[in-house]
């Protein structure tokens, strides 16, 4: 049998897919036996269909953690401590998580979206990911993912956008969007 060797795993751009193929990756995980935890970054106020599925294959198995709350206020002056703090708990979290031994893989939903609006310092994270415990797999998913993390990555996907509903005035639909 292969060698297990934890891979750093980066979806990005802006076509529609980043977070569906991380939850892809994790409904492969788990039918492999592997313990998958989703930590989410901005999500918290919509309900997503995959927080139910994850809890239909049991917390053991799959869990997901929304610490957001569903959208951050942009800007340098105008950003709000609460999502600074949310987000510096979320990290501090994810990253305890990914030293525990606890999972086999561990995906950070939109860490790449707050890195890029500067609420997490790129260096930090990749540093940190650097000296994560080496069979376990880390996915990150979000736009506008930061060059570090992209060079210190093993495998990156930049989702392309070629056509989305949106444009067309169609609106997110149940079961697919969220
Ligand atoms: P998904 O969660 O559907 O895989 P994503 O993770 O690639 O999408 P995000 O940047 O996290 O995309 O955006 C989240 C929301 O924005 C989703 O509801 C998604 O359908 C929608 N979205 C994604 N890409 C686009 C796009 N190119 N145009 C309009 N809406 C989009
Ligand atoms: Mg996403």
């Amino acid at each position: 049998m292969a060698e297990q060797k934890g891979l750093l795993i980066v979806y990005t751009g802006p076509g529609k897919g980043k977070t569906t193929c991380a939850l892809g990756t994790a409904f492969r995980a788990v039918g492999q036996g592997l313990r998958v935890l989703m930590v989410q970054f901005i999500k918290g106020s919509w309900h997503y269909g995959e927080l139910d599925a994850a809890k239909m294959l049991g917390d053991d198995k799959f869990q997901i953690l929304p610490m957001g709350r569903g959208f951050i206020k942009i800007g340098g002056a105008e950003t709000d401590p609460e999502d600074a703090r949310m987000v510096r708990e979320a990290w501090e979290f994810g990253l305890r998580q990914i030293e525990s031994g606890s999972y086999d893989l561990v995906i950070l939903d939109e860490i790449n979206y707050v890195i890029s609006y500067k609420l997490l310092d790129p260096a930090e994270v990749v540093e940190a990911l650097a000296r994560r415990p080496e069979q376990v797999h880390v996915i990150c998913t979000g736009r506008n993912a930061h060059p570090k993390l992209v060079e210190q990555a093993d495998l990156v996907t930049e989702m392309r956008e070629v056509k989305h509903p949106y444009t067309k005035g169609i609106l997110a639909q149940r079961g697919i969007d969220y």
